[in-house]
C-alpha cells in the first residue's frame, strides 16, 4: 500500500462505517471491513507520519446521529483489537505477558450487536447511552427501559456504568423478518442491523415490540472492590444482568484455545449471534498499569469466529411452487463456502423484496448464513455494478404448469389444483412428521408416483398396490411393501393429525389441534360464528377454513372414509397431579423428542402453548434453552428443567 492507496482506503472505511454505524444498513461485510482495516493498520504502523486523523484506527467507530440528545459517558467506552486465528492469538499474548508475566484470562462471548452503557444513580437506572464515538453517545433511556432483561432498579446504591451489548436473538430476528415480509415491509439484513435499529427508534414502542436482549459484559465507572475481573462480573450478574452462556478463567494459550474452540463449535445453539470470543487479562489491578492505545483497552482482545457472511454472485433466480400454490423465487449463487458449508442457495424473501433491494441476476451480494437459519442474500453491492447486471422479470405464469398466476403484490399464486408442483408437495406434506408421518414418501418417490400416472392427488395413494409399484424404477417387492404397510399405518390416525394433513392455509399444527378437539368430523359443519370463537383464530383463519371445505368437502369426507382418524376421545379424566389443566411451554433441546414429551404432558392433562406469557403456569426447560426461558424469569413464570419436571410426574 503506498499513501495514495492508503488515503483511499481511510475514504472507503469511513464510508463503510457510516453506512454500518450511522444508517445500521452496511454496504460491505465485516471480512471486507476487517481486511481492509488491518492493512490500514499495517501501513500506519510503518509510516507514522502519515496517520490521518480521521482514520477508523484513531477513533471509536459510531458517530453520534441527530434526532436524540446526546450524552457523555462517566468513563470512556473502547473499541477492541481484533485477532483471527490461533497466531494472531499467539502474538497478543506475547505481547500481553511482556507487559506482565502474572496474569490470568477471562474469557466470555462476543456477541454480535449494539454497544450500550447504562448509568445506575441510587439504585435506580438514570441514563442509557449508546457508545456514540467513545466519550458521547445517544441519550436513549426511554428506548432501553423497554428492554424486559434491563432491571430498573438494582441493590447497589453506589453510582455504577453497567456495559454491554444489545442484540435481538436468532429465533426473534426470524419472526421479525418473516412478519415484514409477509406485511411487504423491508426485512432487516441480519440480527446486528436490526438491534442497532431497533434501539435507536424515536418511538420506543418500535423498540418495545422487537424483544431486545440486553448481555453485560463489563463496566465503567464504578467503585466495586473486586481483584478479579471474574468475580466482578458474577456480582454484576447478581444484580440481575443475564449470564454468558459459556464463560471461562483460563491461565494460558491452551486453555484459551480450547474454550474458543468449544464456543465456536456450539455458536450455532445459543439464542443469540456471536462474532468472536473476547479474552480479558483477569487481574484488574494488571489491566489497570496496561491502560489502553487511543482506541482499544491494552488488557483486552477479541478473537473472531470464521465469517458468517460472504460476497458472492447471483447467478439465476429459479422459481418454487409450493403446495398451496405461492410461487417463491430462489437464489442461485455462485458456490461459497461460509464458516465449512458450501452455499449455492439462498432465499429471496418474495418478489418484492427482490424489487425493494433492485437485485438482479449477476448482482454481488452478501449472504448471510448462521446456524440453522436458511441463507438469505442480505444486500446487494449496487456500488460494484459493471453494466452487465440483467433485471429479473416477475413471472406471470406459472413456472410449472404454465397456468396464469394470480398476482397478490407480495405474493404470486398458482392456482391450478392440479399443477404437479401444487400436488407433489401437498403429498409430501400430507406424509411429513407432524401430518401423517408415513415413511417412503420424500420427494424423489413422490415425483415418481406422480409421473406414473398413479397418484395425481392424496386419495390415490391409498389404491396403490404391490403390482403398481413394482412396474416404477427403483422399487422392489421389499421397498413397495414397506411403503404399503406405512401407509396401511396411517390409518386410525389422531383427528389432529388428519385435520393438519389436509394443509388449510393458515391452520398449522395448533390451530388444526384447536379444530379438531373441539369439533372432529363435524369440523366440515362449522359456522364462521363458531370457527372465530375458537381459541387462537381470526377472521382471517376462519375465512379458510370455509373456504378449504367448499371447494374440497368431496375429498375430505373420501379420505375420512380412507383413514378413519380417531375422533378427538373425552380424554379420560386425567388422574391428579401437578401438571393437570395447566399451561405449560417447552423449550431446549430434551432428552426425547420434544413431541413426545408434549404427549406426555397432554396425557397429564396439561395444556402445552409454544408461547410464554403471564398466563403460562410452567416453562420446562433442556438444553441450551433461549428466548423463551428468558421471558419466563422475566415474567416471573416458574421454570422446571426435564430433571425436575420428570420428578414432579414420579412423586405424584
Ligand atoms: P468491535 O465490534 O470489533 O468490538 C468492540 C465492541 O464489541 C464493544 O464496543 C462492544 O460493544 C462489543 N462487545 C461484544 N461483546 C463484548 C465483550 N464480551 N466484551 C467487550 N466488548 C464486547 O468494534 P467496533 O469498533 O464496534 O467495530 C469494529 C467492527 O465492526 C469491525 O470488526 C467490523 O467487523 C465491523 N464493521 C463493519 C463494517 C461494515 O461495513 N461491514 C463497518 C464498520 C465496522
Amino acid at each position: 500500500m503506498n499513501k495514495e492507496q492508503y488515503i483511499k482506503a481511510v475514504e472507503l472505511l469511513n464510508l463503510y462505517s457510516y453506512h454500518y454505524y450511522v444508517l445500521d444498513d452496511p454496504i460491505t461485510t465485516d471480512e471486507v471491513y476487517d481486511k481492509l482495516y488491518h492493512e490500514v493498520l499495517e501501513y500506519e504502523e510503518h509510516h507514522v507520519e502519515d496517520i490521518l486523523p480521521s482514520s477508523p484506527t484513531q477513533r471509536v467507530g459510531d458517530t453520534v446521529s441527530e434526532g436524540f440528545l446526546k450524552a457523555p459517558h462517566l468513563s470512556r467506552m473502547w473499541s477492541l483489537e481484533d485477532v483471527f486465528d490461533s497466531d494472531g492469538l499467539q502474538k497478543w499474548l506475547i505481547k500481553t505477558y511482556k507487559l506482565d508475566k502474572n496474569i490470568t484470562f477471562y474469557c466470555e462471548p462476543k456477541y454480535d450487536g449494539a454497544s450500550l452503557n447504562l448509568i445506575y444513580e441510587d439504585g435506580k437506572l438514570s441514563q442509557g447511552i449508546t457508545r456514540g464515538d467513545g466519550s458521547v453517545g445517544e441519550l436513549i433511556t426511554q428506548n432501553v427501559k423497554t428492554i424486559r432483561s434491563i432491571p430498573l432498579t438494582i441493590e447497589h446504591k453506589e453510582r455504577i456504568e453497567i456495559r454491554g451489548e444489545v442484540v435481538l436473538y436468532k429465533d426473534e430476528f426470524e419472526r421479525i423478518n418473516q412478519e415484514r415480509a409477509a406485511k411487504g415491509e423491508a426485512v432487516f439484513a441480519n440480527p446486528r442491523n436490526a438491534a442497532a435499529g431497533s434501539l435507536r427508534q424515536l418511538d420506543s414502542a418500535i423498540t418495545a415490540s422487537r424483544n431486545l436482549v440486553f448481555l453485560t459484559y463489563g463496566v465503567g465507572e464504578n467503585r466495586l472492590e473486586h481483584k478479579l475481573l471474574s468475580e466482578k462480573m458474577e456480582y454484576i450478574y447478581s444484580l440481575g444482568f443475564k449470564k454468558p452462556p459459556l464463560r471461562a478463567t483460563c491461565k494460558d494459550f491452551d486453555e484459551i484455545q480450547a474454550v474458543y474452540e468449544e464456543m465456536n463449535k456450539n455458536r450455532d445453539s445459543y439464542a443469540m449471534m456471536l462474532d468472536g470470543m473476547v479474552i480479558k487479562v483477569n487481574e484488574i489491578a494488571a489491566q489497570i498499569d496496561m491502560g489502553y492505545t487511543v482506541k482499544n483497552p491494552r488488557f483486552s482482545v477479541a478473537y473472531k469466529f470464521p465469517a458468517v457472511e460472504k460476497i458472492t454472485t447471483l447467478k439465476e433466480i429459479v422459481l418454487q411452487v409450493g403446495r398451496t400454490g405461492a410461487v417463491t423465487p430462489v437464489a442461485i449463487v455462485e458456490p461459497t463456502n461460509i464458516d465449512g458449508v458450501i452455499v449455492e442457495r439462498a432465499t429471496l424473501h418474495n418478489f418484492d423484496e427482490i424489487d425493494r433491494k433492485d437485485i438482479r441476476i449477476n448482482d454481488k451480494v452478501i449472504i448471510l448464513r448462521s446456524g440453522d437459519v436458511i441463507p438469505k442474500i442480505i444486500k446487494v453491492l449496487t456500488h460494484d455494478r459493471d453494466g452487465s447486471e440483467e433485471k429479473f422479470e416477475r413471472p406471470t405464469t406459472c413456472p410449472v404448469c404454465g397456468s396464469e398466476l394470480l398476482d397478490e403484490g407480495v405474493l404470486l399464486k398458482c392456482q391450478n389444483l392440479k399443477c404437479e408442483a401444487r400436488v407433489i408437495n401437498s403429498i409430501i406434506y400430507f406424509a411429513s412428521k407432524p401430518c401423517l408421518n408415513i415413511d417412503g414418501l420424500g420427494v424423489k418417490i413422490v415425483e415418481a408416483l406422480f409421473e406414473s400416472g398413479f397418484v395425481k392427488s392424496v386419495i390415490d395413494l391409498f389404491d396403490l398396490t404391490l403390482e403398481k409399484l413394482l412396474t416404477l424404477e427403483g422399487f422392489k417387492e421389499k421397498k413397495a411393501q414397506n411403503l404399503l404397510d406405512s401407509l396401511e399405518a396411517a390409518k386410525g390416525c389422531d383427528y389432529r393429525r388428519f385435520v393438519n394433513s389436509l394443509g388449510i392455509e393458515h391452520i398449522g399444527e395448533v390451530a388444526s389441534k384447536t379444530l379438531s378437539a373441539r369439533f372432529g368430523s363435524s369440523f366440515v359443519d362449522a359456522s364462521k360464528d363458531e370457527l372465530v370463537a375458537l381459541d387462537g383464530f381470526g377472521e382471517e383463519m376462519a375465512e379458510s377454513v370455509l373456504e378449504f371445505v367448499r371447494v374440497n368437502r368431496e375429498t375430505i369426507l373420501k379420505l375420512q372414509e380412507i383413514l378413519r382418524p380417531l375422533e378427538p376421545l373425552q380424554r379420560e379424566e386425567a388422574k391428579e397431579n401437578p401438571f393437570k389443566g395447566k399451561s405449560v411451554v417447552l423449550t431446549g433441546s430434551m432428552s426425547e423428542s420434544r413431541d413426545v414429551i408434549k404427549e406426555m404432558l397432554e396425557a397429564l392433562g396439561a395444556k402445552v402453548v409454544s408461547s410464554v406469557s403471564k398466563k403460562t403456569d410452567f416453562v420446562i426447560y433442556g438444553e441450551d434453552a433461549g428466548s423463551k426461558y428468558d421471558k419466563a424469569v422475566a415474567l416471573g413464570v416458574a421454570v422446571l428443567s426435564e430433571q425436575e419436571m420428570r420428578e414432579k410426574i414420579e412423586q405424584a
